[in-house]
């Protein structure tokens, strides 16, 4: 979401005639885009803006933040930041970018349908929602972001017809909760017909979306799902806990059995999609046999990836005023041990692709080497000394490791 919010203030910045470097020592101007559902991120930002203070003290520049701020974070990093704006008013950036501010020629930036300045030129990100009204007890999100507002469904499609036009090769529709796409529109297109619509537009590309949240995903959009070709038979479905009394604590409104159940019904009408996930260690008060219920489920599920965090309390959260904190140590221990069994599914999973011939997206090429990403998300790295860049090519995979796998080229 990040990454797309970042095309979206560059193109601001171009209308502004400014022009982009990969130097910050000689920027005029630095954004940070921050995240704040982890306060290792947040150091991250300090540590940075300090460095950016001294170049200030040498040279003129203009720092300004936005993304995801706490309150709590807010009037700290407003020492460091000469603005702060909200990115869903990026008005306001050009308002306090342009000098006079008020002048009528000034152009008018709307968050969802301002023209991105996409980073490359065949892959986009096209946000569907913004903001959440899930309240996970322990997510920053809804209170950073507000709540959800699903943009348009015609203009999404636009977007989306202009990109395949153009030779795009790869959509991911973005969301914190695809899912629940539409529930605020007069229209009441909801997700799965939404999927269905821009799957079915004319052109040879592959149709991504995150996130989907386990409580939302039902029969139709695992249908459309199946149904559609273009669609990437890959899903990620965030668990963030193995146990029940867990997940009730955390207010994600499903069961470990609803959960694999679910898995159960998308592996038998999708056969071999991926299935990636989120997973949040060292919950407050989580005990060793509630941990070792993530573990069990993750033995079960068999994610091809899943990113695992360690839980971060959030002031302002309800989980944040939760008693049982559990030490970073203990923390460690815990990562380590779920981190292995990942690995084992994970290389498990590759192993079975040896031999086969998969479809990849080559992404860049580095000396004489393609990398690229399957339909299920996985890396994939072929040696040749063509630069095979934002195409789709066959390759026949020869070696597996636990996240990437190793490739020649077939065509
Ligand atoms: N909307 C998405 C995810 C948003 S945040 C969803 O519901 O899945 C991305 C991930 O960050 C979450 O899935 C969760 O695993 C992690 N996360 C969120 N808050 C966290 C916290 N306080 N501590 C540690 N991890 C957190
Ligand atoms: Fe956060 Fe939950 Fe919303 Fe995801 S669904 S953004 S974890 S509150």
């Amino acid at each position: 979401m990040n990454y797309a919010d970042a095309e979206k203030i560059a193109t601001v910045l171009n209308k502004l005639n400014y022009q982009q470097t990969n130097n910050e020592k000689v920027a005029d101007l630095i954004i940070t885009v921050a995240c704040s559902v982890r306060q290792t991120a947040i150091e991250r930002i300090y540590g940075k803006a300090a460095d950016w203070q001294k170049i200030k003290e040498k040279k003129p520049l203009i720092t300004i933040l936005t993304g995801c701020v706490l309150k709590s974070d807010r009037l700290k990093m407003s020492k460091f930041f000469d603005f702060i704006f909200d990115i869903r008013n990026l008005h306001d950036l050009s308002r306090f970018l342009v000098r006079d501010r008020f002048s009528r020629s000034l152009p008018k930036f709307d968050y969802f349908n301002i023209h991105p300045s996409y980073q490359n030129n065949f892959q986009a990100y096209v946000p569907i929602s913004t903001g959440c009204n899930n309240f996970c007890s322990y997510c920053v999100v809804p209170y950073v972001r507000g709540r959800e507002i699903s943009r348009k469904t015609l203009d999404i499609i636009n977007e989306c017809k202009n990109l395949i036009k153009k030779g795009y090769k790869e959509i991911t529709l973005l969301g914190q909760n695809v899912n629940s796409y539409g529930s605020d529109l007069k229209n009441k297109v909801k997700f799965p017909a939404l999927l269905k619509t821009i799957a079915d537009l004319p052109g040879d590309f592959w149709l991504r979306f995150v996130t989907s949240h386990p409580k939302d995903l039902n029969n139709e959009l695992i249908e459309v799902m199946a149904k559609n070709k273009k669609i990437c038979r890959y899903l990620h479905l965030p668990i963030q806990s193995g146990d029940n009394a867990i997940l009730k604590k955390m207010n994600r409104k499903y069961t470990r059995e609803h959960y694999l159940n679910l898995i159960k019904k998308v592996r038998e009408k999708i056969p071999g999609i991926a299935i990636t996930t989120d997973v949040i260690i060292g919950f407050p008060g989580e005990t060793k046999k509630q941990f070792d219920n993530t573990i069990k489920l993750f033995r079960e599920a068999k994610f091809d990836m899943a990113y695992i965090a360690k839980y971060s309390p959030r002031p302002g959260t309800t989980a944040f005023k939760l008693k049982g904190n559990i030490n970073q140590k203990e923390k460690e221990k815990r990562y380590n041990q779920l981190n292995k069994i990942l690995n084992q599914t994970a290389l498990e999973k590759n192993k079975k692709l040896i031999g086969k011939i998969l479809k990849v997206l080559v992404e860049y090429k580095r000396k004489n080497f393609n990398y690229g990403k399957t339909e299920a998300f996985k890396t994939v790295k072929f040696i040749t000394t063509k630069d095979c860049t934002g195409q789709f090519v066959d390759v026949k995979i020869i070696k597996a490791q636990a996240f990437g796998l190793e490739a020649i080229l077939v065509k």
